[in-house]
């Protein structure tokens, strides 16, 4: 015979499903919808497959319900804040890009100082200004298409 059981987060007392003697949480819809969180938040922390499991089916989610993002925006300031920085980092490989293609090399050396927020290894080459400036330039921008030789 099971004994009743207070839910932590309704506080009211419950008896556990038969079907589920271990049950924690009392059958409340709301109480359930934290149990789950409760569940997600931590399995996201813990296991790594979870986590990018989740991340594929939000993509999909995104990808069938385009309008949403639009709200999203609109309800998340602080994520669109984040989003147009790293639109800003987007756009500068994307400058990049095209002064590389062009051949500019006078600009691509102008340039050199916004490239050092994207270098990854920033730090080791600070020491090594002049010769690093070209290394970090050259590494973020995406290989130009090689033209066919004529034949
Ligand atoms: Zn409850």
């Amino acid at each position: 015979m099971s004994e009743t059981r207070r839910c932590p987060h309704c506080q009211s007392s419950f008896l556990p499903s038969a079907y589920r003697p271990q049950q924690r949480v009392c059958g409340q819809p709301d109480c359930q919808r934290r149990r789950r969180a409760d569940y997600h938040r931590k399995k996201l922390a813990t296991d790594p497959e979870y986590r990018q499991g989740v991340g594929e089916s939000q993509k999909q989610w995104r990808e069938e319900h385009p309008g949403y993002q639009k709200q999203y925006w609109k309800d998340h300031p602080q994520a669109v804040a984040r989003n147009r920085q790293q639109q800003h980092l987007r756009d500068q490989r994307r400058r990049l890009r095209h002064l590389v293609k062009n051949n500019l090399a006078l600009d691509l050396k102008h340039s050199a100082s916004e490239v050092w927020l994207l270098g990854p290894k920033l730090h080791d080459l600070d020491k090594n200004n002049l010769a690093s400036a070209q290394v970090l330039i050259l590494a973020p921008v995406v290989p130009l298409p090689v033209e066919p030789s004529p034949s």
